[in-house]
Order: structure tokens, then C-alpha cells, then sequence
């Protein structure tokens, strides 16, 4: 199968996992398994109010809520506050926030709030847990590959190397809410403050007396409960290779999450494609024949650190931290075309159409 053929405007991004058919979106009408027939995908359900939904651009990405109930208007005015809040927060660039000042502290000791020392914990104890493959201090060597300028250019291996000796999550002493980060390293968020984020949005929607929502979060989605008619909620699994979405996930009050190199990459001179997340072990991005990694689990700040450093181990490693770590489902996609599923998950998920005969493995815990 045919990899990448264009580059995907940044708007389909946020169609990827946008699909569920509540929203009125193509998955209910293309698949035709939501018990509805096609003219009553939307809301037409008898005594279901329309949601209430709200679009915005925040933490480097589109955002699209959206929310059923009497004080859903409301609910969402304040989910979309959170959020910014929590983006100049945790921004890299945010002179204001409180990784910024971490990542300018020219080694010194700073004081964080409970919120911040609470998710730098999470993104350390999550890297030690993967061995270093979701790895917190990766910043100044996307900065050498210009990801986070978009002036991409590939770094020699002697700057890599270089680079590699200021990253290491296990240097970053962080003590209650106390963090010394040795001056010269950076730490950046971006592989899990949006799950978090979703995490913290939709308990806030929870305690304004929301159980039906769904907060898409640049494609990765939080479940809010279940369809205002209680079934679940269909997802639209986006398609790695191209447009559209692959298949169909049914869930309720979870968090999909998913990482792959076709959210943001380039083509460097050499004609070979530069994805974003990097290999901490070398410092290069990583090209290791996976596609995508999509996790399915209850904690949206779990979710997105396992889809990237997941994606970071690739298929073999993987399915064997899966086998030790069973508290979560995925559905890892290779570039040659074959879909690998946690046993989990194998009931609740359905290939679209035009994808019907890709190959489908299921991963059992022996
Ligand atoms: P995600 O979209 O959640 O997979 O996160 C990818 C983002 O995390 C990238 O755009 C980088 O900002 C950052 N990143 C890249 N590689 C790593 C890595 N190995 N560990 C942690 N963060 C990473
Ligand atoms: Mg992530």
C-alpha cells in the first residue's frame, strides 16, 4: 500500500477521529450499522436536543467540542477557558507559563503548581515505564529538525549526538512541587498535555452535569458518557495513508488517542520523509513501518503518552509492552497495510468499505 501521496492540509488533521455519527458526521451514514438509517444520522432522535459545539484553534491544533444537555452552552463556554488556560500553561513559548519558566531556569529550582508538578510526574514516570521511548526532554533535537520553527532541515550525526547528551528524562529531579531541570536541557509537553488536558475538560464538563459529550482534541478524542440515547459512540479511526477514515471504533467514556508521522512531517532533500516524533535512542524521526498507533483507554493523558511511545517502540515492542501492561487497548496500522488490534477492541472495531480487506491480526495476552 501506497503510503503518503500528498501533504494533508492541516484541516483534515481534525477530521481524523471526528466521525462519530451523534455528531452527524459520515461514519453512522457510510457504515450504516448506528440503527438509524442515513436520513436520521444527526440528531433527529426523537426527545435529543441538538448538542451544543464549539470550534477553536488552541495548543497547536483545531479543537471541536461538543455537548448535549440543558447547560451544554455553558458547560462548553467554560471547557474552552480550561483549556487556554492550561495551554499557556504548559506552552514551551508562553513567557507566562510555567514550562517556560522550568526550561529558562539556567539550572535553578522552580516551584510548580499542583496541576503542572502532577503532569511533569506523569510524562517522567510514563517515560521511565516505556524505557525512555516517550522521553520528555526530546525538545532541542526537534528544534535541530525544525519542528518546532517549520524551517525543517536534517541535522548531521555529530550535532544529533551532541544534542542527545541534554536529553534524559531520569536528569530531571522533580521533588513534591519542586523541579530542577539541569540548565541546557528543555521539557516540553506536547507528547501529553493535550490528553491530559482532555482529561481535566471533561471532568469539568462532568461536574457541570454533562454525560453526553465528545471532545476532539486535534483528532484525539475524549468520550464524555455515551450517545444521548445511551449506545455508543462511533469514532471515525483515520485513515494513515490518506483521507478519510479507515474504519469505525464503538465506545463510551474512554479516550482514543493516536499518533503517527502523517500529523506533521517533511521531505528533506534527499527525497526521504521526516516525521515528528522522534527516536530518542538516535535522534532521528522514527521509521520503524508503523503507520499509526491509536490507544483506547480511560485516562486521555494515558492514552497519548502510550500513542506516541508506542509508536516510538513500533510493532514488535509494542505488542510485548501491551502483554505486560494489559490495562489498555490499541490498533497499530503498519505502512505495508496490515492492522494489529488488542483482543479488546476486536468487537468494536469495523474497516470501512474500500478497506475491508486489509489484513487484521489480532493481539491475544500469550
Ligand atoms: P503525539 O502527537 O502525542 O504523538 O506527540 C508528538 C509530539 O511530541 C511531537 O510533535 C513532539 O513535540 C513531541 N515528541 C516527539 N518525539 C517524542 C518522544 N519520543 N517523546 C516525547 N515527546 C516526543
Ligand atoms: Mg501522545
Amino acid at each position: 500500500m501506497k503510503r503518503r501521496l500528498w501533504v494533508i492540509p492541516a484541516l483534515l488533521c481534525v477530521l481524523c477521529m471526528t466521525a462519530c455519527s451523534a455528531a452527524g458526521t459520515a461514519s453512522g451514514v457510510e457504515n450504516g450499522h448506528d440503527g438509524r438509517d442515513s436520513s436520521s444520522a444527526g440528531n433527529a432522535e426523537e426527545g435529543v436536543q441538538d448538542p451544543a459545539e464549539t470550534d477553536f484553534f488552541a495548543m497547536d491544533t483545531y479543537m471541536t467540542f461538543t455537548a448535549y444537555g440543558d447547560r451544554a452552552r455553558e458547560a462548553l463556554t467554560l471547557a474552552e477557558e480550561e483549556i487556554r488556560r492550561l495551554e499557556s500553561e504548559w506552552s514551551v513559548t508562553d513567557e507566562d507559563g510555567e514550562i517556560w519558566k522550568i526550561n529558562h531556569s539556567g539550572g535553578q529550582p522552580v516551584t510548580l503548581s499542583d496541576e503542572t508538578a502532577q503532569i511533569v510526574r506523569f510524562a517522567l514516570d510514563m517515560a521511565e515505564e516505556t524505557d525512555g521511548a516517550l522521553e520528555p526532554t526530546i525538545y532541542p533535537v526537534l528544534t535541530a529538525w525544525g519542528f518546532t520553527t517549520d524551517e525543517n532541515r536534517i541535522p548531521g550525526g555529530e550535532e544529533l549526538r551532541s544534542l542527545l547528551e541534554n536529553v534524559g528524562y531520569e536528569k530531571v529531579e522533580l521533588n513534591g512541587n519542586q523541579i530542577t531541570l539541569p540548565a541546557g536541557m528543555e521539557l516540553d509537553l506536547g507528547a501529553v498535555g493535550k490528553g491530559y488536558a482532555g482529561d481535566l475538560t471533561a471532568e469539568l464538563l462532568e461536574e457541570k452535569g454533562i454525560t453526553s459529550a465528545l471532545l476532539d482534541i486535534g483528532g484525539n478524542v475524549q468520550a464524555v458518557g455515551s450517545r444521548p440515547d445511551g449506545t455508543d459512540w462511533r469514532l471515525g479511526l483515520r485513515n494513515p495513508y490518506g483521507e478519510g477514515s479507515i474504519g469505525v471504533l464503538s465506545v463510551s467514556d474512554c479516550a482514543v488517542v493516536t499518533s503517527g508521522d502523517y500529523e506533521r512531517y517533511f521531505i528533506g532533500e534527499d527525497g526521504k520523509e521526516y516525521g515528528h516524533i522522534i527516536d530518542p535512542e538516535t535522534g532521528y524521526p522514527v521509521d520503524n513501518g508503523l503507520a499509526s498507533v491509536t490507544i483506547i483507554t480511560e485516562e486521555g493523558k494515558k492514552g497519548d503518552a502510550l500513542s506516541t511511545s508506542m509508536f516510538v517502540k513500533g510493532l514488535e515492542q509494542a505488542q510485548e509492552y501491551w502483554r505486560t501492561h494489559p490495562d489498555f487497548d490499541m490498533i497499530l496500522i503498519t505502512e505495508d497495510g496490515q492492522i494489529y488490534l488488542t483482543e479488546g477492541v476486536q468487537d468494536r472495531f469495523e474497516l470501512s468499505g474500500s478497506f475491508g480487506n486489509m489484513e487484521v491480526h489480532v493481539i491475544t495476552a500469550d
